[in-house]
């Protein structure tokens, strides 16, 4: 029978209706067998290929000087570097100039390496990447939010082979952050404490939707998770922005990230995914209420207009059994 779950975290409901779902194997679809050249002249992400891109803004080098991983503009960036954001109102409309700045994370020289089949080392170099340019744009005048993001696969929206996440440093909050951010307030208000951190401990002890734990973070599925496989990596100890993660931490978390992927690639059949990290907003560090996470959504199911229409999702897998599957996956 379907039931509605809550998410006090998003405030989202979720239809769980696994009677609607095909069998779990029905998801698996066949891994697309794209051989991929370990170089692509015309790449403007492969080694050899950087005057492709705008001018380089931070690099991981090897002891030979070639790069590992590598940040540049990004090229068809949707901000634009106005000092002012220059609001107007004309009426009940207003605007401002889309200040901001956009990135690209390139995560690997070699064309042919997915995130999925990258070393937990190399995933290490790439996660400490993430945090120096959180660093960077952190300081933007202008920056309210910064969102760190990969696109896995075309479902997900990734348009270039080549492996590569994205940083955007917006000079906006969106309604679901502040509308997140009202709630997590309200939670320490009224209980006292961090929701997320609340959040965690009962699914801890719950146990059903856990994926793995470790010393520093634990992943698992959202009680009330939007989409099969959807998945949370949460840092055990509280911590606000995703900059207070240390050089320990991230290691730890590149094997658990490693992991997951991977696991989620033999039990799913290779579907895509948007990974994201969930940090507080600028401007919100110092009051400690929010709590920064990793986000892994899996593209098997798509929105339709009951979603768009309602704002409600409905999972046609639940949760504890996608979490037992992932569990199940030999590495
Ligand atoms: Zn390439
Ligand atoms: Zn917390």
């Amino acid at each position: 029978m379907s039931e509605m779950r809550f998410n006090p975290i998003t405030l989202d409901w979720v239809v769980m209706a696994p009677e609607r779902a095909l069998r779990p194997d029905d998801f698996v679809r066949a891994a697309e067998k794209l051989v991929r050249p370990q170089h692509r002249d015309g790449c403007p992400f492969c080694t050899g290929n950087e005057a492709l891109t705008p001018a380089e803004i931070a690099r991981t080098s090897a002891a030979d000087g070639s790069w590992l991983v590598r940040v540049v503009p990004n090229k068809y960036s949707v901000f634009n570097a106005a000092q002012d954001l220059q609001r107007k109102k004309n009426g009940i409309f207003r605007s401002m100039a889309a200040a901001g700045v956009h990135e690209v994370v390139v995560e690997h020289p070699r064309h042919d390496v997915d995130i999925c089949d990258m070393s937990a080392e190399h995933l290490t170099l790439v996660l400490r990447m993430y945090r120096e340019r959180y660093q960077a744009l952190r300081s933007h005048p202008l920056v309210e939010s910064i969102v760190i993001f990969k696109n896995q696969g075309q479902r997900a929206g990734s348009s270039l082979e080549h492996s590569h996440s994205q940083v955007m440093a917006a000079p906006v909050l969106s309604s679901q952050v502040i509308m997140r951010l009202q709630e997590a307030r309200r939670f320490h208000e009224l209980e006292g404490g961090c929701l997320y951190c609340a959040v965690m401990r009962e699914e801890m002890l719950a146990e059903e939707r856990i994926i793995e734990t470790g010393a520093s973070f634990v992943a698992f599925m959202p009680y009330a998770a939007l989409s099969p496989y959807h998945t949370w990596i949460f840092p055990c100890q509280h911590q606000t922005a995703f900059d207070e993660i240390s050089d320990e931490e991230i290691v730890e978390l590149a094997g658990m990230l490693s992991r997951l992927l991977r696991r989620l690639k033999a039990a799913a059949g290779a579907p895509d995914y948007n990974i994201t990290i969930r940090s507080a907003p600028v401007g919100e560090v110092s009051s400690g209420c929010f709590h920064w996470y990793l986000s892994v959504v899996s593209r098997i199911s798509q929105l339709a207009g009951f979603e768009l229409g309602s704002g409600t999702y409905i999972n046609s897998m639940r949760p504890e059994r996608c979490a037992e599957r992932l569990r199940e996956v030999a590495l």
